[in-house]
């Protein structure tokens, strides 16, 4: 069966504003549209709807108006596997994405911005499913920063309240409107940005526009995949706005003319708007040039190895590699073949084995020198014991 009006998604839709649209175009109330009409019984709006929708929900709506499965999918969260994430989790926390903080059918946290401009300007008001991200800082058509709450009322933005409760809004316009005081969100002031140069704005939308289906380029950096460098880059993110992280804030600060100001303490994509658009602005135009800038600013701001992260193994070898060969400020400590060979040529040119000759040799501290004599001279004894023994 098909519906009597069903809309098309628009391009970069998000499942939920689709699925409100869907309902409101019919002239019904949520509930009533899914629950009663088409017989979709499990709850839809105290969830993540957009975040792995359940299979039977998909197939309803896939009969209801002839989508094709892949076209619904593409349409949810799951759309970004492979580019920022390799898998998606049902709950929880997630790099890139912007928390929901969903409590029953409230909403502690948006979870979702939106540009005023293009709310203004859609002929009917819908939500972009790019505008979920804590990367999509900025529209890329209108150059402005995107909101995350009602002007007026301070409200997270939440549209598919104007289909719910007493008082039902049903036309698709409800969309560009708050749902707790009914402000036009379409007419929000805009906040234009300012950005670094030109090379900042082309990178940082040519980036939103792969997150919109454009090919990956591999241009940035050195050819790596777009998981390996979104998952370098959010690393590098939480080094730059970290507790660690000041003094490359104040240096990139100077060298870009805008003041970084994040959150120490909270999470990149806990961050506000603003100071995640900077944040963003600053890791591009590090990895824009790599790794000459990352070197010269970490560098200097005395940023060690240590400091980006425990497991630095685990990291895309883009960023591992210049952090252990440029990061790297622990002392050389010799391996114990290159210990023993260099007390075998001592001893070969009949030198005695002493902290002071081996530390000049190997040109290590005599702390370390004294300790290898003491491990060279406890290996000696047991190899001798091991072939007396034999
Ligand atoms: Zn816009
Ligand atoms: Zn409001």
């Amino acid at each position: 069966m098909l519906l009597p009006v069903h809309p098309q998604p628009f391009q970069g839709e998000l499942l939920s504003s689709w699925m409100v649209r869907l309902a409101f175009s019919n002239v019904f109330a949520l509930h009533t549209f899914y629950f009663s009409l088409l017989g979709y019984r499990a709850p839809i709006w105290n969830r993540d709807i957009d975040r792995h929708p359940p299979f039977t929900l998909l197939k309803i709506l896939q009969n209801y108006t002839q989508q094709t499965p892949l076209a619904i999918q593409s349409l949810t969260l799951e759309y970004y596997e492979g580019i920022l994430f390799e898998a998606l989790p049902i709950f929880g926390d997630t790099a890139w994405l912007l928390p929901a903080g969903i409590y029953h059918r409230t909403r502690r946290r948006a979870g979702i911005q939106f540009c005023p401009l293009c709310l203004k300007n859609d002929i009917e008001p819908y939500y972009r499913r790019v505008w979920r991200l804590a990367f999509c800082t900025v529209c890329r058509e209108h150059c402005c920063l995107m909101l995350q709450h009602c002007p007026n009322c301070d409200s997270p933005v939440v549209f598919h309240r104007h289909g719910m409760g007493r008082i039902k809004n049903t036309e698709t316009f409800a969309l560009r409107l708050c749902h707790c005081c009914g402000f036009d969100l379409g007419m929000a002031e805009p906040t234009q940005v300012n950005w670094p140069d030109e090379e900042s704005r082309s990178i940082m939308c040519g980036l939103l526009n792969i997150l919109d289906g454009d090919d990956w380029s591999g241009r940035l950096p050195s050819l790596c995949s777009p998981l390996s460098f979104f998952y370098g880059l959010r690393i590098l993110l939480g080094a730059i706005g970290g507790r660690n992280g000041e003094k490359v804030r104040v240096s990139l600060s100077a060298r870009l003319g805008f003041k970084i100001e994040a959150e120490p303490n909270l999470d990149f994509e806990y961050q506000s708007t603003k100071a995640r658009f900077n944040l963003l602005t600053a890791g591009l135009w590090l990895v824009s040039d790599w790794p000459l800038r990352f070197v010269e600013v970490f560098h200097e701001a005395g940023f060690t190895r240590s400091r980006f992260s425990d497991n630095l193994h685990s990291h895309p070898y883009w960023l591992y590699v210049q952090v252990a060969l440029n990061l790297d400020t622990r002392p050389y400590l010799p391996s114990d073949p290159e210990i023993a060979a260099a007390a075998n040529f001592l001893v070969a040119s009949k030198i005695a084995v002493t902290t002071e000759s081996l530390g000049g040799l190997m040109g290590i501290k005599s702390d370390l020198a004294r300790r290898a004599v003491v491990n060279w001279k406890a290996n000696r004894s047991r190899s001798d014991n091991t072939q007396s023994d034999g």
